[in-house]
């Protein structure tokens, strides 16, 4: 069995983290075992769906570096659910109904006025039909066949049948409902593992019933808990909170893929530069079942520590050409984004003026910007600097260190100066210790 996976978004927004973590399990999950990962455009809603947003969510897929196999589009293809629909009817799986919106609000609360469930009623066969209303149709469930599947993630699932309303699979004006399009897709399109979230369970036991009438037998599901923020719910902000605006704070895809990966797995969310190991360990018997919270926070704290390690070729075309493998390596442990490390550009190679030296260290300055025009600045020159300041004045520890940290920088606080003196040009140097 090839395993092929498919992210199905409704063009009608772009895509927030939510979503996301659902195209990345379902990527990881056919990366993992060599098979396809489609992306599957659910553009049935016309008048909702949008060009921009199919665009939108390419892109942020190759942001995300999630490459697809494949390309569908629901809208262009009617005519396959035209027929499949002709066979359902024919079957008598599916069925006019003529029932108003409010004739069937008012049946629902009788139901739950008498403590029963508000379960659809099927008309008796022959009742009348209604003249000159256009129907809209449902599918009819076989109550007679109990619906079970072993959902990846939440383990052994019953439904029956005759506790649930047959869907409305079509509406009045011939346009479609989301449930049986996806199942003639997925039947189509080869699909051997539906990933999705667990707000989709109840249309799954539907579903299986739609798959098993099309003379198909339904695929693997996994239902994910679904991702909540750090205050308990899908906050508004999460829910909204896109590709862009994460690119904008310095977010790299690599970050969020290794925060989506793990996050309400019982594997830990790990700093790594490839996604080869989240690749590898996709398993969701290892999801739990409580919802996954989402903390951006955790994910500007896992972005920094994925810079640590994140050597100069992968990110060579964003830094300024100053920034060399070595500059990188030096200050990358301080930074909090890519973007940062062109801050650090007049610190190596000016123009830059330190900050006014307090009085108490102007001695030390002093010493320093008298050693420094001797010093071999290709045989580690901070600690000949420092020595040399030391002697002079008998300064040590931090009264030695800081004021020629401020000096040269401009900072209390950054990389080992040792590894970053040499980077900075000899001249700078020793006009900076001298400007105090
Ligand atoms: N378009 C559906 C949604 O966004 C797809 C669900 C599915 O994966 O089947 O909810």
């Amino acid at each position: 069995m090839t395993v092929t996976t498919r992210f199905a978004p409704s063009p009608t927004g772009s895509l927030h983290v939510g979503n996301v973590r659902t195209a990345l399990h379902n990527w990881l999950w056919a990366r993992k075992h060599g098979g396809r990962f489609l992306l599957r455009i659910d553009d049935t809603d016309l008048g909702r769906s949008k060009e921009e947003y199919v665009e939108g969510i390419r892109a942020d897929l190759g942001w995300l570096g999630l490459d697809v196999d494949g390309e569908e589009r629901q809208s262009a293809r009617f005519d396959l659910y035209e027929a499949e629909f002709a066979k359902l009817q024919a079957a008598g799986r599916v069925y006019a109904c003529y029932e108003t919106p409010e004739e069937l609000d008012i049946r629902r609360k009788i139901l739950l006025s008498r403590g029963l469930p508000p379960v659809y009623e099927r008309k008796p066969d022959g009742a009348p039909v209604p003249d000159g209303i256009a129907p809209h149709w449902r599918f009819r469930l076989d109550h007679d066949a109990p619906i079970e599947w072993t959902d990846m993630v939440r383990g052994p699932q019953h439904f029956d049948p005759k506790t649930m309303s047959d869907p409305v699979v079509r509406r009045a004006d011939g346009s479609w409902l989301y449930l049986l399009p996806s199942v003639i897709d997925d039947i189509a399109m080869g699909i051997s593992h539906v990933v999705r979230g667990e707000d989709h369970v109840s249309n799954t036991a539907a579903q299986i019933q739609m798959f098993d009438a099309l003379g198909a037998t339904p695929p693997a599901f996994a239902h994910e808990a679904l991702l909540v923020g750090t205050e308990g719910k899908l906050s508004k902000r999460l829910g909204s909170l896109g590709m862009a605006s994460l690119r904008e704070e310095g977010i790299e895809p690599i970050a969020l893929v290794a925060l989506l990966a793990r996050l309400g797995t019982s594997d830990p969310v790990e700093p790594v530069t490839d996604v080869a190991a989240l690749v590898e360990s996709i398993d969701f018997a290892r999801f739990g079942r409580a919802p996954a919270r989402f903390d951006e926070a955790e994910l500007a704290l896992l972005n920094q520590k994925i810079l640590h390690h994140t050597g100069h070729a992968a990110v060579a075309g964003r830094l300024p050409a100053a920034i060399t493998p070595a500059r990188w390596e030096a200050i990358r442990p301080n930074l909090a984004t890519v973007a940062e490390a062109a801050e650090w550009v007049a610190v190596f190679d000016g123009p830059f003026t330190p900050p006014a030296a307090e009085a108490a260290d102007r001695p030390v300055l002093a010493a320093a910007a008298a050693a420094a025009p001797g010093i071999d600045w290709g045989a580690d020159p901070w600690h000949a600097l420092t020595g040399a300041a030391k002697e002079a004045t008998g300064a040590k520890g931090r009264a030695l260190f800081l004021p020629l940290r401020r000096a040269l920088t401009g900072r209390d606080h950054g990389p080992d100066m040792g590894e970053l003196l040499p980077l900075i040009a000899k001249d700078q140097a020793v006009e900076r210790l001298s400007a105090g």
